[in-house]
């Protein structure tokens, strides 16, 4: 654990993360429709990154018709700006934030074999980070860190 133990930090899982990413949306002004809820709920399903094909596909076979790819991109993008999900880069794909309301740059840990992402929130690294950039006079949006490597099961 680093900096992120410091403060009240909640982790949520299944019903309890549907609840806590509506209420971190609905604070931040933006509505939480039905098709939401259905996206949020096809990723927090997911236990690794999912691309936005990967869910317009589920979606689809669960409501019997076609889902737009970019219908659900623009639904990631929007829970990405919220901090209600987290895009992995060297993934191409999404992972439910398990701590909306709460904002961390994430570390994620990809493994190269089963593809599994793992995360943890250590903000003295990633302030560090964000301080590399102020010193260079850039401003830091959206530091990535991402570590690839294996997992304890495919080591
Ligand atoms: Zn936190
Ligand atoms: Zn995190
Ligand atoms: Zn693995």
């Amino acid at each position: 654990m680093g900096e992120a133990a410091k403060h009240h930090h909640h982790e949520h899982s299944g019903e309890k993360l549907v609840d806590a990413a509506r209420n971190s949306l609905v604070e931040s002004g933006e509505q939480w429709t039905g098709m939401r809820e259905a996206v949020f709920a096809e990723l927090a399903r997911h236990e690794r990154p999912a691309s936005a094909y990967d869910i317009a596909d589920n979606l689809g076979k669960a409501r019997g018709k076609r889902v737009a790819a970019n219908s659900i991109y623009r639904i990631l993008d929007l829970f990405v700006a919220n901090n209600l999900a987290m895009r992995v880069e060297s993934a191409n794909a999404y992972l439910a934030n398990t701590h909306p309301g709460c904002a961390h740059d994430c570390i994620f840990m990809v493994c190269d074999e089963c593809g599994e992402a793992t995360h943890v929130d250590d903000d003295a690294v990633s302030q560090r980070i964000r301080g590399v950039a102020a010193e260079s006079n850039f401003t830091a949006r959206r530091p990535i860190i991402e570590i690839r490597g294996l997992c304890s099961a495919c080591r």
